[in-house]
């Protein structure tokens, strides 16, 4: 077995280790969380996927210690500083990650359901936890974070106390398919399968990790949603893309005179259907479509809506996609412009990590262009406070949204 330890200055941890080429340290050096597979100029020999590694300079100084994945980006890092990857260290991150959060108002009666970790944002890359009521959800999206999980879930236990009741690991589609983990979506702790509901802003809900996509629910359109809640007040508002409804239940709360939401899934049309139910019962204001976006937006006649949210789902999940998905932005843009009331508002968003939000901005005015209407910008809009980016990882913002005025 090759080992080059013995080579290094200040070798004091137990892990293998990775060696960069020279000068490949430097984005490390300014704390980027990533290490590119072409940065690395040796390693140990027997390195297990989703092992903690040590990483070197190409002179010998420690400068990280990650976790080591097969693929284009070969370590996320866990530390600038050496030390173990122990209980202690979860504690430590887990506990700064809640600090957070509380000091910035996100735990209460009213507001019970947050992210707790959003990856490097937090210094974990590759590790999201969504907190709702007593349940957290883990996914993990790398070998590392799904190796580590038992060690993350007594952390979580540890950090939240008792009011944490279950434990929900959900990575089956996250996690790279080729590291074949075979790995199951499952209760680490608690197991209580009756839907529990969660608030958001005083605004209930029922979050469905088990059925529902990604985590359950999309906590991180909150502030988006109560920001719309106070535009919403006699308009009638078409909540395209509705998913759980969140957007729905805050323009009904906002006074809205009609509020319609569409949703290609007929799953979540009956779980918006629900959530605004437990709102406001039997309130006739709200009805909940099964269609398709472009067929829906292309049968309403112009002028049937003055408020209109287009959350879609990543159109681009790589930059492959990009330019289709730039087409796709415009395109959708350019009917709500087409369709809307005069005075009418268009919340329009994407949570495609790898559109910036400038090429966004640039869709959504070449759609306004087409449309041949007045728009002018009231917000802009990006993601939630328990959503931070890292400063040193700015592919870390990924939500953007505009807030428009169309005459
Ligand atoms: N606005 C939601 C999140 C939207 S997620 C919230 O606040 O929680 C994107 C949603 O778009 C998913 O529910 C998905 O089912 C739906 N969707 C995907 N393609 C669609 C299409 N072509 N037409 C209508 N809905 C679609």
């Amino acid at each position: 077995m090759y080992h080059f330890n013995s080579l290094l200055k200040h070798h004091n941890m137990n892990y293998k280790i990775i060696k960069l080429k020279p000068k490949k340290e430097e984005s490390l050096r300014r704390f980027h969380p990533w290490i590119f597979s072409g940065a690395v100029q040796q390693k140990d020999n027997d390195l297990t996927e989703g092992e903690v590694v040590s990483v070197y300079t190409a002179s010998n100084e420690f400068i990280a210690v990650g976790h080591y994945q097969i693929g284009s980006i070969e370590v996320r890092v866990l530390s600038f500083e050496e030390e173990e990857i122990n209980p202690d260290f979860w504690k430590k991150r887990l506990n700064s990650a809640l600090e957070l959060r509380k000091s910035i108002g996100l735990l209460s009666a009213d507001n019970n359901s947050y992210r707790l970790v959003h990856g490097e944002g937090d210094g974990l890359p590759g590790l999201i936890i969504d907190i709702y009521a007593e349940t957290a959800v883990i996914q993990s999206h790398s070998v590392g974070m799904h190796e580590s999980r038992m060690m993350i879930c007594d952390a979580l236990k540890a950090v939240m106390g008792t009011t944490l009741k279950n434990i929900y690991y959900k990575s089956e589609t996250t996690l790279p398919y080729k590291a074949n983990l075979g790995a199951e979506n499952e209760y680490l702790f608690g197991g209580k399968d009756v839907a529990e509901i969660a608030s958001e802003n005083g605004l209930k809900f029922y979050p469905d990790w088990v059925k529902g996509q990604k985590t359950g629910f999309f906590v991180d359109q909150r502030d988006n949603r109560a920001l719309l809640e106070r535009y919403a007040k006699d308009r009638s508002v078409l909540n395209m893309f509705c998913y759980t409804g969140g957007f729905s239940f805050y323009a009904m709360r906002g006074n809205a005179k009609v509020v319609h939401s569409v949703d290609s899934s007929s799953k979540a049309v009956m779980l918006t259907n629900k959530n605004v139910e437990i709102n406001f019962p039997d309130d006739k204001r709200h009805e909940a479509f099964a269609e398709d976006a472009f067929k829906y937006l292309g049968n309403i006649n112009k002028g049937d809506y003055d408020l209109i949210i287009l959350d879609p789902p990543a159109f681009a999940k790589h930059r492959g996609a990009i330019k289709n998905a730039l087409q796709g932005y415009k395109r959708l843009n350019a009917v709500a412009f087409d369709k809307i009331a005069p005075g009418g508002i268009v919340f329009t968003f994407s949570c495609s990590q790898v559109i910036t939000k400038e090429a966004f901005r640039l869709a959504v005015f070449s759609a306004a262009a087409m449309s041949g209407r007045k728009v002018r910008i009231l917000h802009q809009l990006s993601q939630p406070a328990d959503h931070p980016i890292n400063i040193y990882h700015p592919e870390g913002e990924y939500l953007k949204g505009l807030v428009l005025y169309v005459e």
